[in-house]
Formats: C-alpha cells, sequence, structure tokens
C-alpha cells in the first residue's frame, strides 16, 4: 500500500477508526525521513455532532504534530448535510454526504500535495459494503471499492484503506488501550437501515460461524480481480462544470449536486 517516500493524507473524521489509522501511520512514518502525512477533515455541516469532532482530530493532530486541514461542504459545494436531509430527494443523507466526502477529500489531498489518500475503513465496513452492493443490485462497484485503489490512467490519486482487514472491536479496543479520546456520538443522519440489518446479520453470522468476515473479504478480492479492469480503464472525460475526471458529461457529485439545487 505504502512507498517509503509517501505524502499521505489521512481522512480524518475522529472517529475511533479514523484517530486509529492516524496514529498507527503517523508511527511507521517516523521510520521513513522521506515520507510525509497530513490529516484532512471534512466539516459536512451536521449540527450538535461534527463540531465535537472535529475539535478531537484538531487535538490529536496538535498532539501528534500533524499538518491538518479542514474542508466544508458549504465552502466547497454551498450546502450542508443537515440542509440535504431536509429536502425530498429520494435517497438517504448519507447517499449524497458520502459522493461529496470523497470529492471534498480529493480535493484537499491534491491542494496539499499529496501521493496518497488513506481511509480508516475497518474489515466490518468492507464486507457491509460488499453485501450492500450486491443487495442494491451493482456488483460492479465491488471492484471500484477495494482496499488499494489505483487509477493506471492518473486521473485519481491512489486510495488505500490499510485497517480493511482488521475487525471493528479490535480497533476499539486500540483505541482504549492507548487512551485516544475519540467522538462516540453517532451522526443524527446515520440511520441506513438496510446497512445496520446487514450489520447485525454478519455479526450473528461471525459469533455463529467465526470467519465469516474474512471469507467474504477474501471472495470479494477474488471477484475484484475478475472484474476490476474493464472498470477502471473505461473512458475518461472532463466533468462539464467541475473539470474532474469521469465517464460521462457530469461526475457524481455535480449531477447530486444540480438535484439538490434543483
Ligand atoms: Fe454523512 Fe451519513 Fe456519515 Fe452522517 S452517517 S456523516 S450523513 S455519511
Ligand atoms: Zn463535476
Amino acid at each position: 500500500m505504502l512507498q517509503y517516500n509517501d505524502h499521505i493524507a489521512i481522512a480524518l473524521s475522529g472517529g475511533k477508526d479514523s484517530l486509529t489509522l492516524l496514529h498507527l501511520l503517523v508511527k511507521l512514518e517516523e521510520r521513513f525521513p522521506r515520507s510525509d502525512v497530513t490529516a484532512i477533515s471534512v466539516d459536512e455541516g451536521i449540527d450538535g455532532y461534527r463540531d465535537e469532532a472535529l475539535q478531537l482530530a484538531k487535538t490529536a493532530c496538535t498532539t501528534l504534530g500533524v499538518k491538518h486541514l479542514v474542508v466544508s461542504y458549504r465552502e466547497l459545494f454551498g450546502t450542508t448535510t443537515d440542509e440535504i436531509a431536509q429536502l425530498s430527494l429520494g435517497q438517504t443523507p448519507c447517499a449524497y454526504c458520502g459522493v461529496l466526502r470523497r470529492k471534498a477529500i480529493n480535493k484537499a489531498a491534491v491542494l496539499t500535495g499529496a501521493t496518497k489518500i488513506a481511509t480508516a475503513h475497518n474489515l466490518d465496513d468492507e464486507v457491509q459494503t460488499v453485501l450492500l452492493n450486491m443487495l442494491h443490485g451493482d456488483p460492479l462497484r465491488i471492484a471500484r471499492s477495494g482496499p488499494v485503489l489505483t487509477d493506471p490512467r492518473g486521473k485519481f490519486l491512489p486510495r488505500i484503506k490499510p485497517l480493511c482487514d482488521i475487525p471493528e472491536k479490535e480497533i476499539v479496543l486500540y483505541a482504549y488501550l492507548t487512551g485516544l479520546q475519540f467522538q462516540t456520538v453517532e451522526c443524527p443522519h446515520g440511520h441506513e437501515a438496510l446497512r445496520n440489518d446487514i450489520r447485525s446479520f454478519l455479526n450473528q453470522m461471525e459469533v455463529k460461524h467465526p470467519g465469516t468476515k474474512f471469507t467474504l473479504l477474501r471472495s470479494a478480492e477474488k471477484l475484484r480481480h475478475q472484474i476490476g479492469e474493464s472498470i477502471l480503464l473505461s473512458e475518461l472525460r472532463e466533468c462539464k462544470k467541475c473539470g474532474d475526471p469521469t465517464p460521462h458529461d457530469l461526475c457524481e457529485a455535480c449531477i447530486m449536486l444540480e438535484a439538490i439545487v434543483a
């Protein structure tokens, strides 16, 4: 996932996963003098939730001596997740929030001169997403959400998920044992019913059949090798609105933003 001279942009939300990732990568980076780490936090504009997380992220970066860049939906897109949640758009706020966050982190990472973006998805997140894609009837998306995502056309910064095969429980344990201060309050919009059902199902399966989550992760990896190339090599052009690379006339974020404004 990493080279000795990488400049890693870490997506830092202030939750246990991203703070654990920050601590681990900062430790690793100390052993490689030509590497660098910058933390990027996104303010989605979620009242009573994001402020605490941003403060925790800021404190962690100050303590560890890590550069910290905060970008906001308001400043980048002219709206917030709270505002989006009030509209009747036919999809959950998370569907919009997730796409906009990816775009915000990309933009910020390019600004910092990063060579890679690291996100803190853990094993549980990964396998939930695999099943979610299957149940949404979009299995090809599995190829676009692997632990290492590189773009042979060089249009997107590589994205890595160093914690992708660490169970969530172990991350919680690490965070408590090392005394990390992390946010425990849940996002008020984060009630994706299907994901919650999948989470319960996988946890039950793991108790009854230990190893289920790892097996699912490996199965997704095999599938990814089979379908990955055809997805990644589709032709890209510039989004007519923002100029970002996209296989369509408009990128996913601009399509969503048009629907929000309309
Ligand atoms: Fe955004 Fe959903 Fe995450 Fe809340 S739970 S921050 S709405 S993606
Ligand atoms: Zn666009």
